[in-house]
Formats: structure tokens, C-alpha cells, sequence
């Protein structure tokens, strides 16, 4: 794409593993290939490793560098296609109503191949329409916290199978105020949930979340 993000290896330069090295599955992979990204950029290849490890992860990164697919990859090797599951598995917690449109694009190109269903989540959009996908059943869900909450009260965003939690640009998120939403959004999500936090920044307030 236009705004593809310059990889940290050039020809001459140090070596970067493939995204076949990292452990992803064939059928992620195939989707990358297909979208032309050749190599993982660094913050793909420092945060895909330890996150299919299921370690909790906090990455520093800015958008344009790769940080959705550093989250999104990972994240999508954990589901089970085909497993009759229909609550979410995977939770991504993002700012704005545009970043969740464009996460949940995300996702949806890099686990097409799987049959990943992503359902973005945020306010302003007619809350049927959110209802009937979660009736049906979805293993990923990009909202924004407030929505989130809504979902939360009405007993319609069924929380207790996720498995990882990604918090994105986490920075922005407490700019706009949502810190108090995020814990009430978390203590829904099992205790053994693997946690990541991805900001452009990381403020002292920053780290206090992420010691929580
Ligand atoms: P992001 O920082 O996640 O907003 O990604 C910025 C842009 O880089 C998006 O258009 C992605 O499709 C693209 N992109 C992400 N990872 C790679 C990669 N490894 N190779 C080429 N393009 C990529």
C-alpha cells in the first residue's frame, strides 16, 4: 500500500526472519503473501515470538510502523476455526470509531483464510446491527471502550471465553478518558487472559495500567 512502512533491513543490512520462521500458521502466512508483505517489519518480528508464546506484551510502537498486524497475527493463530464457539475469543480495545473500522479490516484480510468473523463495535452505529452478529457468533471484537460498556450492561457482550486482550494505542485512550471503562472492561475478561498494550508512548500513567 501507499503507506507501507519501511522494514528495519535492507538487502546489505542484518537479517530479518520470514513470517514463516516466526511460527505463524501456513494460512496467515498465505494471506501476507498474498498481500504483498515480504518481511516482517521490526516490531512484527520483536512482538509476534512472545505473544504466540502467550506471554503478556507491552509494545511501544507508532501507527505506519505495523504495529496491527504485530497484535493481529498472534492473535488470530489462537482461534479455532471451526470449533462451534461462538463467543468472543479475542478482544481489541481501540480509541476511535475510524481505528476500529480499520483493525477490524485488518484482521478480517489477514484471517480471511481461517473464516476469523471480526465484528467492529462503536458508538454511533445502530446497536441492532451489533446484536444480531454477536447472536450469530464472532470470535474477534474491535470496540471502542464506551461501546464496549453499553454491551457490557446489556449482557450482550459475552466476555468470559477471551483469551487475549489488546489494548491499542493505549496512550489515546487515556487522553479521552477511558481508564475507568478499560478496568471494568477487563475484570469481565477470565484472569488468565494474556494482556497486551500497545502505545505510541508510554507515560508514567502508561506503566501504572500496565503493572496492573
Ligand atoms: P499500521 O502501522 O498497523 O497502521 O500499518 C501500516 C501499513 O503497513 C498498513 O497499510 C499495513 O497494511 C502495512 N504493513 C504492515 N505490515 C507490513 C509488512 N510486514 N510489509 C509490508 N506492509 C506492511
Amino acid at each position: 500500500t501507499d503507506d507501507a512502512p519501511t522494514s528495519g533491513a535492507t538487502d546489505d543490512g542484518p537479517t530479518v526472519p520470514a513470517f514463516d520462521e516466526l511460527g505463524l500458521r501456513p494460512e496467515l502466512v498465505r494471506a501476507l503473501t498474498a498481500l504483498g508483505y515480504e518481511e516482517p517489519t521490526p516490531i512484527q518480528a520483536e512482538s509476534i515470538p512472545p505473544m504466540l508464546a502467550g506471554r503478556d506484551l507491552l509494545g511501544q510502537a507508532a501507527t505506519g510502523t505495523g504495529k496491527t498486524a504485530a497484535f493481529a497475527l498472534p492473535l488470530l493463530q489462537r482461534l479455532h476455526p471451526g470449533a462451534d464457539a461462538d463467543e468472543p475469543v479475542a478482544l481489541v480495545l481501540v480509541p476511535t470509531r475510524e481505528l476500529a473500522m480499520q483493525v477490524s479490516e485488518a484482521i478480517h484480510r489477514y484471517g480471511r483464510e481461517m473464516g476469523a468473523r471480526v465484528l467492529p463495535i462503536f458508538g454511533g452505529q445502530p446497536i441492532g446491527r451489533q446484536l444480531s452478529a454477536l447472536r450469530r457468533g464472532v470470535d474477534v471484537v474491535v470496540a471502542t471502550p464506551g461501546r464496549a460498556i453499553d454491551h457490557i450492561n446489556r449482557g450482550t457482550l459475552p466476555l468470559g471465553s477471551v483469551e487475549v486482550v489488546v489494548l491499542d494505542e493505549a496512550d489515546e485512550m487515556l487522553d479521552m478518558g477511558f481508564a475507568e471503562d478499560i478496568e471494568a472492561i477487563l475484570t469481565e475478561t477470565p484472569p488468565t487472559r494474556q494482556t497486551v498494550l500497545f502505545s505510541a508512548s508510554m507515560p508514567a500513567r502508561i506503566n501504572a495500567i500496565a503493572k496492573r
